[in-house]
């Protein structure tokens, strides 16, 4: 599955924002037997309206959306990169995630220490980031210097892999995260890229912890944020992790109530998680029929035989087409069989590349 690290300074509220993600995730455990909680893994439903609207038309009797992990990465403190804390335990875990969602201290309370003493969100992001581009910096000088013994002896890969790793050093040794490489890479790539696992290149997402009463419109902490987040091109989402560990405690109409005395439309657990999908650069596509509406998800650019294998590693193997309709054909026209006498039901064969909001039907070999 696919796989967000959280990760920040002690004392940000890391482990209320995964706790509550979970106590979730362990409300909904009843209607999803797949779901699995690892100590700190927790696997998440993604909320999706159009789910709900596609089990409408079809009738289904289970609904069940997709899911994605969230992993409560502890132990950063300034020195990780040297080996203080638990420095390589934080970083190894970190190297196993496909993003990181990087949570912000932007609450005032006396009562919690901040490891910096100071509330400064903006400080904390760049001593975090200093770490981990500490750390790729010393993993990539010793690692090129192998590769290019390497790439003179004519070994392929090695010459593969050694331009990419020269340009991530080189932003590395400007002070710039690796991530800078992803605007705009082609996809051969991009695969090299990943292939480096390098920490700076995982797409980040902030999260800026502000007080209960600021979770509506933010503050002057979550302002700054913003502005650094923009600057570089990532999200930021604003959540108070006291109002979340609040409302996953809450039966539904109860949390609807004190998230509307809030000033809130939605847990902010909701946008997160959403947010986190969006970071890890994934599409969802949908089966439809009497029995279930389901959500699944698919990296982007994903061609329909591997939609297929999702579902099951046989449906791949055996693949010959996937009968096709877009979302929004698929509910204007009302369901499968209206969106087929309409000609809107596609037959897609191995080469389709698979959109966000199809609903497919797969036709196979056995
Ligand atoms: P972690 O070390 O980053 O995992 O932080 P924790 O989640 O353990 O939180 C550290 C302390 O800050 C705990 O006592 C939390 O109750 C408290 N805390 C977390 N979020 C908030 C918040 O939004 N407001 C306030 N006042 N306290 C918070």
């Amino acid at each position: 599955g696919f796989k967000c690290g959280i990760v920040g300074l002690p004392n940000v509220g890391k482990s209320t924002l995964f706790n509550a993600l979970t106590k979730t995730a362990a409300a909904q455990a009843a209607n999803y037997p797949f779901c699995t909680i690892e100590p700190n893994t927790g696997e998440v439903a993604v909320p999706d309206p159009r789910l709900k609207k596609i089990a409408q038309i079809a009738s289904s009797k289970e609904v069940v959306p997709t899911r994605i992990s969230f992993v409560d990465i502890a132990g950063l403190v300034r020195g990780a990169s040297k080996g203080e804390g638990l420095g390589n335990q934080f970083l190894a875990n970190i190297r196993e995630v496909d993003a990181i969602v990087h949570v912000l201290r932007c609450f005032e309370d006396d009562d919690i220490t901040h490891v910096e003493g100071r509330v400064d969100p903006v400080a904390d992001a760049e001593t975090v980031e200093t770490e981990l581009m500490l750390s790729d910096l010393e993993s990539l000088e010793r690692r090129t210097t192998q590769m290019r013994k390497r790439a003179t002896g004519k070994d392929k890969e090695a010459q593969t892999l050694l331009p990419m790793m020269d340009e991530a050093l080189k932003l590395l040794q400007d002070g710039k995260p690796v991530r800078l490489l992803l605007d705009g890479i082609a996809a051969e790539d991009l695969k090299i890229l990943r292939s480096l696992n390098l920490l700076t290149s995982k797409p980040v997402l902030y999260v800026c912890n502000v007080a209960e009463g600021d979770a509506a419109e933010g503050n002057e902490h979550s302002a700054k944020v913003q502005e650094m987040a923009a600057a570089q091109g990532a999200k930021t989402v604003v959540i108070s992790a006291a109002i979340e560990a609040e409302v996953a405690q809450l039966a539904d109409e109860e949390a609807a109530e004190y998230l509307d005395a809030m000033g809130l439309e939605e847990p902010g657990l909701d946008r997160l998680i959403r947010a986190g999908y969006e970071l890890l650069d994934l599409i969802t596509f949908f089966t439809a029929g009497p029995k279930e509406a389901r959500a699944w998800t698919v990296a982007k650019g994903s061609k329909a035989p591997q939609a297929a294998g999702v579902i099951h590693t046989d449906f791949e193997r055996g693949f010959i087409r996937a009968q096709t309709i877009a979302y929004d054909d698929y509910v204007t026209l009302g369901g499968e069989t209206a969106a087929r006498d309409a000609g809107k039901a596609r037959d897609e064969g191995k080469e389709y590349v698979v959109a966000d909001g199809d609903v497919m039907l797969f036709k196979f070999n056995t």
